[in-house]
């Protein structure tokens, strides 16, 4: 008698839920394993915060609109799927970032991010920073390392007392807490950033740390493949969408089953105890699992968890979440070309302004709209200025076209304008995320074939979430290899 398939039942059809099936279909498919694998997804549409939308003219991004090339996996991912050709790096002609600072852009000089800004006087010719300020940040490599090693630290407490409070505000909250539309003063360095304070412990500096890693690189480089990205960040030609598209194709392929329109109200134990899961649909639909993964935001796991653990529940549900919103706007070029410069502006939370970042798109991107049209996406809210999304969507255009004309001059209208609210969008990785983190595994281990990821647990860049995935897909399958292969029987 042919024994049944070994039933994988995935939650959350974003990019995590997406990417795990992907690799758990791989993984069966290499060692012909038995297994059947379900996809339920709440929405009526795939990609949870991917979001791209085509117009006739234009390319516009809801959600992410590209990701980091120093993490491999998303770009590994795209390869794997036959989108390598279809990977497109940012615009290299234009590439500048400013920064709002008293009053003025100013441009950030290039290399900063590595920490290790080219001209350095240009931050202070710039206006970016006091003499004072920039000899401060330089003193970094000089300055004592923290003797309390262990104890977890915010990112604001960490790069105020390495680098200064001038350059922290100006320069280095916008990037590092931008990413996160998050505060500063709350987000976990070690659970966020740990790499910076690795490179202290290591090096006494994060400066000196970074220099000897990229020596380091240099020294091992393998020649650069023509075509491989030399860009920070990369997306695909047809948006970030082309991911999931292509996913869901593949997964259509595979013969996964896509259940999409109704979402998992609830997990609890089978009730034949034969260590299965039964899942409840919001639909009333009942689907009896091997292997659960709940690939959605944690405030969502923990309602699906109440019963079966209600103490991982509570832990799920602490995991605080910040809302924003992109708001994407098309011009016509002539009206809009003597005011944009680079690929866009980040606003330091010192300067308490509604926005977060403006992109101009066409100038990072060219191809996302026609000639003699320039897209600019603004986003808005993050932690503590959340209250600006409280206003409708019109109020909403209308505060970002007052911030652009504020900040670069543009008074012209836009001919075309997309509003895209992400409500509880954006998980923050506060002072005491990981050991959360460590805790609700610990709670969730009698029950090792329900697995929890998702942007809110391990990483929220698209990178980290495709990694998560391949991990729990290893996890799911590892037990076929294991000399007792408990789970066939
Ligand atoms: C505005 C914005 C810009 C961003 N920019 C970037 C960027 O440029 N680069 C980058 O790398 N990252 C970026 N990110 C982060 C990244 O997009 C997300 O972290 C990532 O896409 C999250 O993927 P996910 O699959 O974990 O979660 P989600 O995308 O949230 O997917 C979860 C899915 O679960 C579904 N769901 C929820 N509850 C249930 C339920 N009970 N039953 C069934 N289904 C359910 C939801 O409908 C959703 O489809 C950005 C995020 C935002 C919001």
């Amino acid at each position: 008698m042919s024994r049944s398939p070994y039933h994988v039942v995935i939650v959350g059809g974003g990019i995590s839920g997406l990417s795990t099936a992907f690799f758990v279909t791989e993984e069966a498919e290499k060692h012909q394993l038995n297994v059947q694998c379900t996809i339920v997804e709440r929405d009526v549409r795939w990609g949870g915060k991917i979001l791209t939308n085509h117009l006739p003219n234009l390319l516009i991004e809801g959600g992410p609109d590209s990701f980091l090339t120093s993490k491999p996996w998303a770009m590994e991912l795209c390869q794997t799927l036959g989108l390598g050709d279809q990977l497109i790096p940012t615009n290299a002609e234009n590439n500048q970032t400013f920064s709002w600072c008293r009053g003025a852009l100013r441009e950030l000089p290039q290399g900063l991010l590595a920490f290790r800004p080219q001209r350095v006087e240009t931050l202070v010719s710039g206006g970016l920073l006091t003499w004072r300020g920039l000899l401060r940040m330089g003193a970094e490599r000089f300055w004592p390392k923290s003797s309390a090693g262990c104890s977890e630290e915010t990112l604001g407490s960490f790069f105020r007392r390495r680098f200064g409070a001038e350059a922290f505000d100006s320069l280095i909250e916008p990037l590092v807490a931008g990413i996160y539309a998050g505060n500063a003063d709350e987000l976990s360095l070690e659970a966020t950033f740990p790499r910076f304070k690795e490179l202290e412990q290591q090096y006494g500096s994060v400066i000196k740390g970074m220099r000897a890693a990229q020596a380091k690189a240099k020294e091992g480089m393998a020649p650069k493949k023509s075509g491989s990205p030399s860009s920070l960040f990369i997306t695909l030609r047809n948006g970030v969408g082309q991911l999931i598209q292509t996913l869901i194709q593949r997964l259509t392929d595979r013969g996964v089953q896509l259940m999409i329109g109704s979402g998992c109200r609830e997990i609890h134990a089978s009730s034949q105890k034969n260590g299965k899961l039964s899942l409840t649909l919001d639909n009333d639909t009942i689907l009896t699992a091997d292997a659960v993964v709940l690939a959605t935001p944690a405030f969502q796991s923990a309602k699906m968890i109440q019963q079966l653990q209600p103490e991982a529940s509570i832990q799920l549900d602490k995991i605080p979440y910040a809302s924003t919103a992109t708001i994407s706007m098309a011009y016509s070029t002539e009206a809009v070309k003597e005011h944009i410069r680079g690929f866009g502006f980040v606003v330091p939370r010192k300067e308490q302004r509604p926005l977060l970042a403006g992109t101009w798109t066409s100038l990072k991107w060219p191809y996302r709209s026609q000639k003699g049209e320039t897209l600019i996406r603004c986003y808005l809210g993050g932690r503590g200025r959340e209250h600006i999304l409280e206003n409708d969507d019109r109020k909403l255009v209308q505060s970002v076209r007052q911030e652009l004309q504020d900040i670069v001059g543009i008074s012209t209208p836009p001919g075309y304008t997309e509003v895209h609210r992400w409500v509880q969008g954006m998980p923050q990785y506060v002072v005491g995320h990981q050991a959360r983190v460590a805790k609700i595994k610990e709670l969730l281990m009698p029950w090792p074939t329900l697995h929890i990821s998702g942007a809110g647990l391990n990483g929220i860049g698209i990178p980290d979430c495709i990694r998560e995935g391949f991990r729990v897909a290893k996890n799911i399958v590892q037990p076929f290899h294991a000399p007792t292969k408990s789970h066939e029987s």
